[in-house]
């Protein structure tokens, strides 16, 4: 029987391969001539034991194939790691007699977080549903009128939710116009200004983001209380804007809510448009899943995947993870990914929340799921929604709570337990019947049992 922790090995073994260094390698010759590949690239060797998930260690044998490496391929080499092992990674280049003898390592670090875009992060493998389509068309319309229309856009909305997915959509495109594009993290932002402020380079630093075209800032939290990267973020914006130079901003709050900012670079992320993005409704998480599937080339049936669509809460990061699983043990055991399975695997992600459920509870979330008020659902009321909501939230309190029928008739209204035996008959046919009504079941049911 194929264990959970096989299967996660396994995923280290496709995820982290020992011979990632010279996949990524192998890959490479696919963009350079084959004369350059055999005196360059192939001239490379992949450090196994000492790179780690996030630094990725070559030896070059000399110099001058160092340096060849680090001006034409060190950002493709970060960019291709990054694809296959949805790691940012950090490429050392050293020489290799350097570390044979143990000297000081002279590793030739290339920051790749500049300007590095996942090409896979496009506009049309964004699925857009009434949760993101704001954000959607603001950053549509900025990649169609770069510096024209919302300059800054700043993008916020929850840990997952496609923010950076959006946001390098807009950068891919300008990228392809042949524009200069800069996406960095506040972080790197920040590692860059104190590299040059050390190194004495901060001309280069300034004239690097004050004269690209595109700036793309992700994860503008993390200027919290940063006084020194904050004023150099202030001016950088001034001279780009006073330029016509399109800037994006994203962060896991709306500005305002953003504490220890600069007022006048707060006032400045809501000159242009400020945009947010909420967690996916479950149309658009089975939208999501299926195109994941498609890029990944998972074949699940509609029945995993809207178990799936309904157990995942809200980050969508989480997709590709159950994928990935999902993958693994497809690939293992040569056999199509049931639902038995896919309940299994997807056990761990599940908390068993059950012991603290209550009819008030479960009501509750129905009611405001369903957008009608937690009264109407133990009224009288007959209107077609009312009977709708009634009905999910007397089958999850029965399927998730210790409650007796006549406990459960007396708390939603009803004269007796037989009255809820026939109602609950009824939802177990509907069940069978109506496919919607069931992935609501199973999205509620989910919700309530699942850490939020
Ligand atoms: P954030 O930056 O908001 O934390 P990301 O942009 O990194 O989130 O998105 C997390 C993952 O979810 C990425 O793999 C991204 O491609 C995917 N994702 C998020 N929203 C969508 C969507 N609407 N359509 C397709 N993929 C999405
Ligand atoms: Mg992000």
């Amino acid at each position: 029987m194929l264990t959970e922790s096989t299967i996660h090995l396994y995923i280290l073994k496709i995820g982290f391969n020992v011979n990632i260094g010279q996949e990524i390698l192998e890959l490479l010759k696919e963009e350079v001539t084959e004369s350059e590949f055999n005196r360059y690239i192939r001239q490379l060797q992949y450090d196994v034991k000492k790179s780690t998930p996030e630094l990725a260690i070559f030896y070059a044998p000399n110099a001058l194939v160092l340096n060849w490496i680090k001006n034409k391929y060190t950002d493709k080499i970060a960019h291709l790691f990054e694809v296959k092992s949805h790691n940012k990674v950090t490429v050392q280049i050293a020489l290799k007699n350097t570390i044979d003898k143990r000297k000081k390592v002279k590793a030739v670090e290339v920051k790749h977080g500049n300007s590095l875009l996942n090409p896979s992060h496009s506009f049309s493998n964004f699925m857009v549903g009434g949760s993101n389509q704001f954000a959607y068309a603001a950053v549509k319309s900025v990649s169609e009128n770069a510096g024209r229309v919302y300059n800054p856009l700043f993008l916020y909305g929850g840990v997952g939710l496609g923010k950076t997915h959006l946001m390098q959509s807009a950068g891919n495109v300008f990228q392809n116009e042949g524009k200069v594009v800069i996406y960095t993290t506040v972080e790197q932002f920040l590692n860059d200004f104190t590299r040059s402020i050390r190194n004495n380079t901060m001309e280069r630093f300034r004239e690097k983001y004050r004269t690209c075209d595109v700036l793309l800032i992700d994860d503008i939290q993390f200027l919290s209380n940063k006084e020194g990267i904050q004023e150099e973020l202030f001016h950088t914006f001034e001279a780009l804007k006073g330029d016509g130079k399109q800037i994006i901003f994203t962060a896991d709050k709306h500005p305002k809510k953003i504490a220890g900012l600069e007022a006048r670079l707060q006032s400045r992320f809501e000159w242009g448009l400020v945009a947010d993005i909420q967690p996916p409704e479950l149309e658009t998480k089975i939208a999501i899943i299926e195109k994941k599937c498609e890029i990944n080339k998972v074949v699940l049936s509609k029945d995993i995947v809207n178990y799936i669509a309904t157990v995942i809460d809200s980050n969508v990061r989480e997709i590709e993870g159950i994928l990935s699983k999902l993958h693994a043990y497809s690939q293992l055991m040569h056999v199509d990914i049931d639902i038995e399975f896919t309940k299994n695997v997807l056990k761990d992600q599940i908390a068993e929340k059950r012991e603290n459920l209550t009819m008030d509870s479960i009501t509750q979330v129905v009611a405001k799921d369903l957008n009608i008020k937690p009264s109407e659902i133990k009224s009288k009321g007959r209107s077609k929604n009312i009977v709708y909501a009634r009905r999910i939230a007397i089958f999850i309190c029965r399927e998730l709570t210790q409650n007796t029928m006549p406990q459960l008739a007396q708390y939603f209204g009803m004269k007796d337990h037989t009255a809820i035996s026939h109602t609950i008959k009824k939802i177990n046919s509907l069940i069978v019947d109506d496919e919607d009504f069931k992935v609501k079941i199973d999205e509620l049911s989910n919700k309530l049992t699942n850490i939020t």
